[in-house]
């Protein structure tokens, strides 16, 4: 061992601050046998760290850190960066790195070491592999864990507020940490899926999810909703192979998804979503209205405007203008309320039990929603023809992508708490660390 300045000093007098300062001091630990010892505070780091081929020099305290000073063990071998093989080699000393550790108490610490290059018999020449921290990064695992696991829950500004970090550097910790998470995490494979879409920047961008529904969990997400774009889930995610458990797909009545399963996973059945194909007929609904709004001249609007209460007074307290006014209103609303009995009836869908009852339902409601005089809602029956076998299925399968609903709004809160996605690469990286529970990297 060296020798060092001050061995051995109170702790309680360690505390007066000084500008620099060398230890060892002294920490006190237990050991298995119950027996408390003083352990040296470089050995207490050493053995956080899982030290095995390096080992602490010196620790050395300043106002804004702590600088642990580190240096190979004798002659332990090094693994190669590329392979983790052991080397026997060393081939040259690189300069000085440092590396950003977890916090102790208030100080930051940080590890400072001069990497070798060492002679792998696979790979040649390469950085040895650092125990501490995965190879390109400048924070070690400990700390890129704890930032990526907070960074789950708060924004990327919080989390780097947090850990006294800049936003950039909390970015590349997530995106690491995604690509690792990627990379590793587990593929069983899959049964029930459900595509849907999140926009980013008020519906002027859009992004494709895809979730899977057994197992509610987030599978993949891709930029932009074109076949292209979603072509890569089915070629580049799944995989041919993958693609042939693949039993029902859940979707909106998009042609470009349509035409991606039919390639791909020809045996899967395709179940046009609930909550999307109710979101169309509330369309037709709000466009009913709309139109007879647009009908009104300026000076029916003014007339009709704030006449709502008309119909809650009692109708004899009503004087003969009143009564008129009243009358207008009723008559003009009439397409509406048409709009909204129709829009009842046609939810009553949903309940059946037998296929042959609840197609018998739509048929009917489909001809007496083309005789309503109603044009958005013959356009929806229209739709609805011609997507008949991805609906028909809802009764047997009853499944739809409000199963993960959850996950769909917790992208929403994604986007709305970090402002600063500019880039798709970064909202993406930001929804698959929050929704697709993937393995952060172990601690060696
Ligand atoms: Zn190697």
């Amino acid at each position: 061992m060296k020798s060092f300045d001050c061995i051995g000093m109170p702790v309680d007098r360690e505390l007066k601050s000084t500008p620099t300062r060398l230890y060892p001091s002294m920490l006190f630990t237990k050991t298995q046998r119950g027996e408390t010892t003083e352990v040296l505070i470089e050995t207490f780091i050493r053995k956080q760290l899982r030290l095995k081929a390096h080992t602490v020099t010196r620790v050395e305290e300043t106002d804004e850190c702590m600088m642990v000073h580190m240096d190979r063990l004798g002659r332990r071998l090094l693994r190669c960066g590329v392979c983790r093989q052991r080397c026997r080699e060393v081939h040259s000393i690189r300069k000085e790195r440092e590396w950003r550790d977890l916090s102790m108490r208030k100080l930051p610490l940080k590890l400072r070491y001069r990497p070798r290059r060492v002679a792998c018999p696979r790979c040649g020449v390469r950085v040895e592999d650092f125990p501490w921290a995965e190879p390109w990064a400048r924070v070690t695992t400990a700390l890129a864990n704890a930032v990526a696991t907070l960074a789950r829950e708060l924004s990327w500004q919080g989390t780097a507020r947090e850990y006294g970090l800049n936003w950039k550097s909390v970015a590349t910790i997530v995106k690491r940490a995604v690509e690792y998470g990627l990379r590793n995490r587990a593929r069983p494979p899959v049964h029930v899926i459900g595509i849907d879409e999140v926009s980013r920047r008020k519906g002027q961008v859009y992004l494709t999810v895809v979730y899977d529904l057994e197992r509610r969990r987030l599978l993949w997400v891709g930029e932009d909703r074109t076949e292209e774009a979603v072509q890569k889930f089915f070629v580049q995610e799944m995989g041919r192979r993958r693609c042939r458990t693949l039993q029902v797909v859940c979707m909106d009545m998009w042609a470009p998804y349509v035409k991606l399963v039919r390639e791909h996973a020809p045996n899967a059945q395709i179940l046009f979503d609930r909550f999307h194909i109710v979101k169309h007929l509330n369309e037709a609904v709000d466009e009913v209205r709309r139109h007879l709004w647009r009908q009104l001249s300026f000076q029916e609007r003014a007339n009709f405007k704030g006449t709502r209460w008309l119909l809650l007074k009692n109708p004899w307290n009503l004087k003969p203008d009143q009564k008129e006014r009243l009358s207008t209103l009723v008559r003009w609303n009439t397409p509406l309320v048409r709009a909204w009995y129709l829009k009842e009836a046609f939810q009553l869908f949903w309940t059946y039990q037998q296929p042959r009852r609840a197609e018998q339902h739509l048929r009917k409601w489909m001809n007496s929603a083309m005789r309503s005089r109603l044009e958005p809602f013959k356009r929806f029956v229209h739709l609805l023809r011609s997507h008949l076998d991805g609906i028909l299925p809802w009764i047997r399968i009853r499944l739809s992508n409000g199963a993960v609903e959850g996950m769909n709004n917790k992208i929403k809160s994604i986007s709305h708490r970090s402002f600063g996605f500019r880039s798709a690469k970064n909202f993406i990286a930001a929804i698959y660390h929050c929704c697709a529970r993937l393995p952060l990297p172990a601690e060696r």
